[in-house]
Order: C-alpha cells, then structure tokens, then sequence
C-alpha cells in the first residue's frame, strides 16, 4: 500500500522503515498534516499520522479528495481526528492500542520522582558549589496514597510501580480493572474522593469529551494541599490557566507535565532560533515547580519498534482484507 507518513521524525524513521521491509512502499515527509500539506497525499491510498498532525473536518476532506482511503495512527491516542467525519466520508482509521505502555508509566514515574525530590534545583545548586541541602526536602512515596485517573493499559503498570513503593492506590475509570484490584488492592473511587485523598494524582485516560478540563478549578479546589499533578496523558485534561492558579495558591506543590493543551506547533520542533506567542505556555514554563517534557513520554526503543510494527501491520491487514483488528470503528 503506498502510504505518506506525516511528521516523519528522525527517531521513528529507521523504525518505520525496518518493520515496513518490501510490505509497504512508505513515503516520508517531516511535514505536519494541515490543510496546505494534505495536498501532498495526492497519489497515495494510505497516511500514516502522528499526534502533531491535526486530522479535522478541512484535512479530513482534503485527503478524501485526494484519494485516500486508509489512516494509520502511529499513537494510542486519537482525540487529534475528527472520527464522525472520517466514518462519514468512509476512511478506515486505525491506532496502535498496545505498544509498550512500560514507557509512559516509566516517564510518569520519573516526572514525579524528579519533582519530589527536586533534582534539578539540586543539580542546578551542585554546579553553584551550593551544597546546601536546605531546599531540597522531598518525602517518603511510601505510605502515601496516589489517585490514578485511567487504569488501563498504562495506567495499571504506573499502579503497579506505585504498588511496589508501598504506596495506597486510589482509582478513577468508568471501567473498573478487577485483575489490579487483585494484584494491588487499588480502591475505586469517585473523582471528587479521588482529588480530596490523593498526595499526587496521575494522569492516565484518553481526552474525550468527559476528560477535556477534567481537572479544572472545581477539581483543584476540592485537592489536598501540597499536591503533586502529573500528566503524561493529554494536555487538554488540565486547565492549564486554573493549574497555575493551583500552583499560586499552594494548593499543587509541583506539577510534571509531559503533555500540554496547545502544544500542537510547539513540540517535536526545533524552536531555538524563533520566538513562540504562547503566554501560557511561557507563564507556565516560569515556575520552578513545574517541570515540563515535550510530549517524550513514549519515546523508548521498544515503544518506537511496537509502534512501527502495529502501523506496519495495520497497513498490512488493509491490503489483505479492507479491515483490520485496531479499526476505531
Ligand atoms: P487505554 O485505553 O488502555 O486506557 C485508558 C483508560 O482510561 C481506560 O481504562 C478507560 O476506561 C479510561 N477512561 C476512559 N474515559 C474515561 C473517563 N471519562 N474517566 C476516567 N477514565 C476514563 O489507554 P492507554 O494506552 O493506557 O493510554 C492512555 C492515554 O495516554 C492515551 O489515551 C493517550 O492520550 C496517552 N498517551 C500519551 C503518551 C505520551 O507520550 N505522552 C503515550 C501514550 C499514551
């Protein structure tokens, strides 16, 4: 199947290309799918996207008229694509559900780790010949109860970790995950009981139209004092505005945040030499308190060779039958 990969980057390149052998004829562009780029998919029956790429009404249209007829989703996640649109104008779309989740619930872990025992300020004050350990009093994650939002896939292996620090486990899904109860005693709860009796919240369900703002000033009112946030899910599940208002207010001590709701144009692009207009972005990059990553929870080797095999074989599965096992619908 020939296929136009969007948003080719150098660390999924060698990947994409390895698992596609002679199966799949691929070719690359490090542009972004928008509406200006979508004319490049003349000539081709499949994209391949990833999450920078904005799969709306206008591009969806766009590739339609275009020719295309199958989109690859080299992510979990699909809140970036319009599916009431896709379905209607008869694009198959596939995901890859299940590639290692080790990665994001490691990359949360580290977030959360980092800030607790604020090794940047420490780093920052060893170079400064500053070793004063005044500023740098984390606690003990043993003992201390985490409420996890999303207990699937990547949400049960953070728990499982959080389970072998000795930590109580607090969850939040419409689905509740019997096999982890078992194995770690995790309670289910609802989101406000959730947000009152957590010491760090993590962040580990898709942004739907449930979960957009989850965690909004109402959320933020309701936490402990001395909170610690972490997402590694989607930007849009937090209110970035009433986060930081969180933060003024002491009632979120740090927050580690791998993803951030108008990160599209921002991350996965070298901005060094430009200026970004995003207020909120450099507002929330001021507090020493938050400790931002660009959307690299995912970014292990075996994650990439997972990703770029399921794409590959959603691609293959096409080729064969016109359906294949990862179809959203
Ligand atoms: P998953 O589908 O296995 O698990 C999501 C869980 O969230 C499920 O248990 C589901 O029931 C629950 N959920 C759905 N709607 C909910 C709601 N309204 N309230 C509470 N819980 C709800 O997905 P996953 O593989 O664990 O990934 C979770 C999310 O992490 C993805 O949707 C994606 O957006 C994000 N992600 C980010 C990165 C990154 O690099 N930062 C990498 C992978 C995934």
């Amino acid at each position: 199947m020939k296929t136009l990969v969007y948003s080719t980057h150098d660390f999924d390149k060698s990947f994409l290309k390895k698992a596609a052998k002679n199966k799949h004829k691929l070719t690359f562009s490090e542009l972004p799918l928008n509406d200006t780029s979508a004319k490049l998919a003349n000539g081709f029956e499949a994209v391949a996207l990833f999450t920078a790429d904005k799969a709306n009404k206008e591009t969806l249209e766009l590739l339609h008229k275009n020719g295309i007829r199958y989109i690859a989703l080299r992510s979990v996640g699909y809140d970036h694509v319009d599916l009431k649109k896709a379905k209607q104008l008869e694009l198959k779309v596939a995901n890859v559900p299940n590639y290692s989740p080790y990665a994001s619930a490691e990359h949360a872990v580290t977030l959360l780790l980092s800030l607790n025992r604020k090794i940047l300020l420490s780093q920052e004050l060893m170079y400064k010949n500053d070793f004063r350990l005044d500023e740098l009093v984390g606690f003990d994650l043993h003992g201390k109860t985490i409420g996890i939002i999303g207990t699937g896939t990547i949400g049960t292996v953070f728990t499982k970790i959080m389970h072998g620090f000795g930590c109580k486990l607090m969850g939040y899904d419409i689905l509740e995950n019997k096999a982890l109860i078992n194995q770690t005693n995790i309670k289910y709860t609802s989101f406000e009981e959730l947000c009152q009796s957590s010491d760090v919240i993590s962040i580990h369900c898709p942004l739907n139209d449930a979960t957009n703002y989850l965690l909004d000033k109402k959320a933020f009112q309701l936490m402990k004092k001395g909170v610690i946030i972490i997402n590694t899910a989607r930007g849009g599940i937090i209110n970035t505005l009433d986060l930081m208002e969180a933060l003024d207010n002491g009632i979120v001590a740090a927050a580690g945040l791998d993803v951030y709701e108008n990160e599209k144009g921002i991350y996965f692009k070298d901005l060094s030499s430009s200026n970004i207009h995003d207020e909120l972005f450099e507002k929330l990059r001021s507090y020493a308190n938050v400790l931002l990553t660009g959307h690299q929870a995912f970014l292990t080797k075996e994650a990439l060779q997972g990703i770029a095999e399921t794409t590959i074989s959603n691609l293959s599965e096409w080729t064969e039958n016109g359906i294949s096992k990862n179809d959203l619908y």
